[in-house]
């Protein structure tokens, strides 16, 4: 770790909601900061996000990232315009997870987090004509809800230009060089920039930029990119208002109630999770029509009165998935490439721990000591999948995203 002193001025590559929250939460610390992004704010994995914003972990870490984050959320005017809209979250569980779900309750009161149990009668509430048979134990998070993931990433950036941060748009990193203690990115448009320290956030695409910049494939992060297709649908009149998210990990999805009016279906399978996709393949077609019939089958099983919905679009995104489902925030120095770090692998839930993200790599890069920092950034270390210290999930084969 350089010092505080050696770090005043830091690159960020990728203008996600990763890149925009980091570059935003050193700026505001008084760093020079540019950012660099190939295509538009928000234009990667983060503008197809479903962003949805909970607290419900079975982590003691993440959940306290979670509740930090959702805070910002909730306070986030200070910054800009984010979409938050709190709907609640509904999740119910069956079998081998009900123990867990008990034990989860606990911990996240404990945390400050607003678990309620909540019998079925409530669930019913909000969608009478429900098949809850299969539901042992239902938990309900009224503060949860969702965002929207352009307007914040593109809100992190502009307060970042408030504390005097630079955005590009429009030019792809193309190398970057590490020597004598100065970091420099080269682009597409042949210019070179230098910093003290350079932050990829560059998602499923991080392996590809480390290989330009000369890292061996064996010495490569463990991560891979896996497809995940949303389907957006209209409701019909018995669903319409505003809903809670309803988790449905007994059928591996969940259904987000957006607006008044519109759901999306998204995917909890962990299958789906290990799948391994090409991040230059071709996403925008991957979802077929049986996709499309599975999804709808679930949905209408969980909740009859939703055959009469009809599909309006749909979209398909990648998740940058690591070993044990969360983010690699670390030095890259082992691997050869002094003063630059990483914060990728988020797995499919990075939006909602934006704000936690843009924390933790502020104070890797301006505190010298990890106690002082208000999340120990050495949990999220690269080796600590080779080491054995991965950051579970209590629950079992409900996706990664718990
Ligand atoms: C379908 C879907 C649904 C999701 N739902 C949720 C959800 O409900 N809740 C939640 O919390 N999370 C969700 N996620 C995950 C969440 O959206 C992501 O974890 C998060 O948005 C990732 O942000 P990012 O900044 O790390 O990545 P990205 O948004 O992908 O940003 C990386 C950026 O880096 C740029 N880049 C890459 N290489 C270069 C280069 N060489 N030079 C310059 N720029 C470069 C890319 O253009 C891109 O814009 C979902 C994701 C998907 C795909």
């Amino acid at each position: 770790m350089v010092s505080d002193k050696a770090i005043n001025s830091v690159i960020v590559i990728g203008g996600g909601s990763s890149g925009c929250s980091i570059a935003y939460n050193l700026a505001s610390r008084g760093k020079k900061v540019r950012l660099i992004e190939r295509g538009s704010i928000a234009s990667g994995n983060t503008g197809k996000s479903s962003a949805l914003v909970r607290t419900h972990y079975s982590n003691e870490l993440i959940s306290s990232m979670a509740l930090y984050s959702i805070k910002e959320f909730m306070n986030f005017s200070y910054i800009g315009y984010s979409g938050f809209t709190k709907t609640g979250m509904v999740f119910p569980f069956n079998g081998v997870n009900v123990d867990t779900a008990r034990e989860n309750f606990k911990m996240l009161r404990g945390l400050g987090i607003d678990e309620q149990e909540i019998p079925v009668e409530k669930v019913r509430e909000f969608f009478p004509d429900i098949d809850s048979s299969d539901f042992d134990y239902i938990l309900y998070e009224p503060d949860s809800g969702y965002a929207d993931p352009v307007a914040t990433s593109n809100a992190y950036a502009s307060a970042a230009v408030k504390y005097g941060a630079e955005i590009i748009t429009g030019r792809s990193v193309t190398n970057i060089v590490a020597v004598n203690g100065k970091t420099t990115v080269e682009t597409d448009r042949g210019e070179s920039y230098n910093a003290d320290a350079v932050v990829m956030a560059t998602n499923v695409w991080t392996n590809k930029l480390l290989n330009k910049a000369g890292i061996a494939e064996g010495d490569l992060l463990p991560i891979y990119a896996s497809v995940h297709d949303t389907i957006y649908l209209r409701r019909p009149e018995i669903y319409k208002g505003i809903k809670p998210t309803l988790w449905d990990p007994q059928k591996s999805a969940y259904y987000k109630m957006e607006g008044t009016s519109v759901t999306a279906i998204g995917s909890l399978d962990p299958l789906i999770d290990r799948t391994k996709f090409d991040p230059d393949g071709d996403v925008e077609n991957h979802i077929n029509d049986e996709y499309i019939e599975k999804y709808l089958e679930k949905l209408t099983e969980r909740l009859p009165g939703m055959e009469n919905a009809s599909v309006i679009s749909t979209v398909s995104g990648l998740y940058d998935m690591s070993p044990d489902g969360q983010a690699i925030i670390d030095s890259l120095s082992e691997i050869g490439l002094k003063n630059v770090y990483v914060c990728a692998g988020l797995s499919g839930h990075g939006f909602k721990l934006s704000p936690a993200y843009g924390r933790i790599v502020a104070d890797m890069l301006t505190l010298q000591d990890p106690d002082k920092a208000l999340f120990d950034w050495r949990y999220f270390s690269a080796d600590r999948f080779r080491k054995g210290k991965t950051i579970r999930s209590m629950y079992s084969e409900i996706g990664t995203i718990y």
